[in-house]
């Protein structure tokens, strides 16, 4: 029964379609007709306009592919070049960027282990604070960044600013002293002074450019001065004055003296930004901007 039934649905779809197929063909042969009745010229014209459009199109195509890979071509040789140009421009600017220690602007003047300053040099220097004076151009920085600490709530002082040679040879034969009486040999000691001192000529102090400042509260030079709010107060502002902490933690092998939190050195506001925001030593500044090995 089911079958009976399902046979009958089939039978219903065949005819169905058999019906349609009939309709297309009476469909087409009525086409055909009209299209024999249109004249040949006609017919060869819309054929022809058929074969033109389609050619035109793959042409169009294809020209435009290729217009498009020779403008690629183009932009690739252009870019080429423009980076070509700038490498050379990266080379020369390198080559420029070469400075001699003893061209660098005033304010960037390298002093350290390998470069001591020029032994005829003798700063004009101006008073700061009490005994203490700097270089004449960066008196009125350091009197500012003092009066804003104080404003801050900080209470600090100066305690070593510009130092004369002379002054320099006594605080570092002072120092050798203390060493040696502290039971180091020679050696020992001169090796242990000069990481904290430097030799005459070999300091900042000598240039007017450094100051040591420390906490009323903690006088002491060693680490335990960077826990005071002072020093951290100085790390965090001195660049908005034209300094930097100069010595580092962890960078006593690019600039030869131990973390010093007390010991600022002023290079200017615009250097000192660049410089304590990247926390790179002022050794590095100089070789990566002015090649100074
Ligand atoms: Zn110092």
């Amino acid at each position: 029964m089911l079958w009976n039934e399902d046979y009958r649905m089939n039978q219903e779809t065949k005819e169905k379609w058999v019906l349609i197929g009939q309709a297309l063909k009476k469909r087409f042969r009525r086409f055909r007709k009209k299209i024999k009745r249109i004249h040949p010229y006609k017919k060869a014209a819309v054929i022809a306009s058929i074969i033109t459009l389609a050619g035109g199109l793959i042409i169009g195509n294809v020209m435009g592919k290729s217009l498009e890979s020779k403008k690629s071509e183009k932009q690739i040789q252009k870019v080429t070049k423009e980076l070509k140009a700038e490498a050379k421009k990266a080379a020369a600017s390198k080559e420029t960027k070469k400075t001699d220690v003893k061209d660098l602007p005033w304010n960037l003047t390298l002093v350290n282990e390998q470069h001591p300053m020029d032994a005829a040099y003798t700063p004009e220097v101006t008073a700061v604070s009490g005994e203490y004076s700097v270089d004449s151009r960066i008196a009125d920085a350091v009197n500012q960044m003092l009066e804003a600490a104080k404003a801050d709530g900080m209470n600090m002082h100066i305690l070593s600013a510009y130092r004369t040679i002379e002054k320099q040879t006594q605080v570092f034969n002072d120092t050798m002293s203390t060493n040696l009486d502290g039971g180091e040999d020679y050696w020992a000691a001169y090796s242990t002074t000069k990481q904290s001192v430097a030799l005459p000529g070999y300091s900042e102090h000598n240039l007017g450019l450094a100051l040591d400042i420390v906490a009323d509260s903690y006088e002491g030079l060693d680490d335990q001065q960077a826990q005071t709010p002072e020093a951290q107060w100085l790390e965090k502002n001195c660049a908005d004055y034209g300094f930097i902490l100069r010595y580092p933690p962890d960078k006593s092998a690019e600039t030869g003296i131990i973390y010093e939190p007390w010991h600022y050195r002023y290079v200017g506001q615009e250097d000192a930004k660049k410089i304590m925001e990247s926390g790179v030593t002022l050794e590095t500044y100089l070789k990566e901007n002015y090649g100074i090995e």
